[in-house]
């Protein structure tokens, strides 16, 4: 060994010539499968990327170096302009029913997987750009994406993550010096996206279209590798993680619907594996409680409004549990036992789902033991609360105070259109606690904890939009950011976030990223 090949230190310089590249230590696997599992295509580069927000925090998570990827050479592979050392940059293929038509074919149309990291945490990781250029699977599309959707999506799935929910998250967003043309033309973005991985209920399907039974199983033992090692171990490893799948998004159907939040675009292509919310698309949280709140302006015959999530959730699980069944046979012993050990997985989502969100309902009461008549009390409150327009975030979060004494009642009561409406209902609420032992203050500090007062309101959430396209401003996403990122936190001077919009702010119509 000669001195010199002894004495390297620090990265190499690239091919570029350019600064040494940020390092991420990919390891990748998805990249290790049957090349008809995706396109290889790297990101198309843009005119002139600048990062509008790095999340440092969840940088640090991943191992990686905040400073680096803020650096020259990080924002220019963050907006796919420079492939980083290990990177091994792809569209996955996936189908998916979009509003209940399949579509054998959909994919990344415009997005690369970079690769795979491991997080401090020990946990596999994908870093993902969104709007990175066309792809085998562009279809018509541009391969881009708008400036406001990427912002929306940024706000929008760090504040799930604050709030306990699981989500992909926010690892950066850039703009990109061009523009798109959307209805108008629009400011190009790139949104850094991580997850615990990117596979879909609708990559399950792209396979099991084709018949590619063998696609189906190595997809599965990957899927199983990753997020349910321990499925494997058991006699019917397939249907353990079906069942796994089921209970994930049981107990994450349940979180949307005890926070207010409407997905929007429950595709099959949409859901994720992993139990992650994914794909915020024309999402937002409900303002005044209705269980036929829709958003999104694709949305037509409300199929994905707030009141069908649960419903929606398990039709598509009943997708995956279709696409599944070429393996569960194989492990089942035959066509009949694989049906009836796929329904039966899917008849655990019902009481699953029930029993996470009744016992949120409990938490957000103040409950901490179980009676019989909870679930009536819980549903009589909500039941009062669309007949009176209630906000639902607000008047759970104000019942932290009524709990601790009568004189929070107002604050309650205001929130109704008939206040009586709430006196009825209060009466018997107070009775009931009563009957559980903890003290009023731990009882209020406990619902503190899972009523929050900020979530990112939608007519916030555009004002930031309409300010950082039209003008350039994106000091109103800094503080909505900064406003979501605490949302269990009572601070002073953010008042204004945890208001509901007024009626001129209202914005009752949110749309796709597409
Ligand atoms: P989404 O509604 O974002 O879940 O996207 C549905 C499908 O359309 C996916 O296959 C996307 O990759 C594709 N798609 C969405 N927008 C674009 C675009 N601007 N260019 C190419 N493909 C797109
Ligand atoms: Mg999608």
């Amino acid at each position: 060994m000669s001195a010199s090949e002894a004495s390297i230190s620090g990265p190499q310089p690239t091919s570029l010539g350019a600064a040494p590249g940020v390092h991420f230590g990919f390891q990748n696997t998805y990249a290790r499968l049957p090349e008809r599992f995706f396109a290889r295509v790297n990101p198309t580069p843009v005119a002139a990327p600048r990062l509008v927000k790095l999340n440092v925090e969840l940088a640090h998570k991943l191992g990686l170096d905040p400073a680096e990827l803020a650096g020259g050479s990080g924002v220019e592979t963050l907006a796919g302009n420079r492939v980083a050392e290990g990177a091994e940059p792809l569209a996955m293929a996936y189908a998916g029913h979009q509003f209940g038509h399949f579509v054998p074919q959909l994919g990344d149309g415009r997005a690369n997987l970079l690769g795979e990291v491991i997080g401090q945490d020990g946990v596999r990781y994908d870093i993902h750009l969104k709007g990175s250029g066309p792809t085998p699977y562009s279809r018509r599309g541009d391969g881009r994406a708008a400036l406001g959707p990427v912002l929306r999506e940024y706000i929008v799935s760090e504040a799930m993550a604050a709030l306990g929910v699981p989500t992909t998250r926010a690892l950066a967003a850039l703009t990109t010096g061009e523009r798109v043309i959307r209805e108008t033309a629009l400011p190009g973005a790139v949104f850094v996206r991580v997850a615990s991985s990117h596979l879909r209920v609708g990559t399950f399907q792209y396979f099991a279209a084709r018949q590619d039974t063998d696609g189906v199983r190595l997809l599965a033992d990957h899927a199983i590798g990753r997020h349910d090692p321990e499925a494997a171990h058991t006699e019917r490893p397939y249907g353990t993680f079906l069942e796994g799948v089921i209970a994930r998004q049981a107990k994450l159907v349940a979180q949307w619907m005890l926070l207010g939040f409407v997905h929007g675009v429950m595709n099959t292509d949409n859901t994720s594996i992993t139990g992650e919310t994914i794909d915020y698309g024309p999402c937002a949280f409900m303002e005044a409680y209705d269980p036929a709140t829709v958003f999104s302006s694709i949305d037509a015959n409300g199929r994905y409004g707030y009141g069908n999530q649960p419903r929606a959730a398990l039709w598509n699980l009943a997708r995956l549990a279709e696409a599944l069944l070429p393996v569960l046979e194989l492990e089942a012993g035959g066509q009949e036992a694989a049906v009836a050990s796929a329904n039966e997985a899917l008849q655990a989502f019902a009481p699953q789902y029930e029993l996470a969100r009744m016992a949120g309902l409990r938490s957000k009461l103040g409950l901490f033991t179980e009676q019989d008549g909870d679930a009536a009390m819980a549903e009589n409150l909500l039941e009062r609360m669309a007949a009176n327009r209630a906000d639902f975030t607000l008047t759970f979060r104000r019942l932290c105070e009524a709990a601790e004494g009568v004189e929070g009642d107002a604050g309650v009561r205001g929130l109704f259109a008939d206040p009586s409406a709430y006196d009825g209902w209060a009466a018997g609420w107070r009775r009931r606690l009563e009957e559980e032992s903890k003290s009023a203050g731990e009882r209020a500090a406990a619902m503190r904890r899972v009523n929050p007062v900020i979530i990112p309101r939608n007519h916030l959430v555009e004002a930031v939009i309409e300010a950082a396209v039209a003008r350039g401003d994106f000091s109103p996403f800094e503080e909505l950011l900064d406003a979501v990122l605490s949302p269990y936190e009572d601070r002073p001077g953010l008042e204004r976030y945890a208001a509901p919009a007024r009626p001129e702010e209202q914005v009752s119509r949110t749309f796709c990223g597409t």
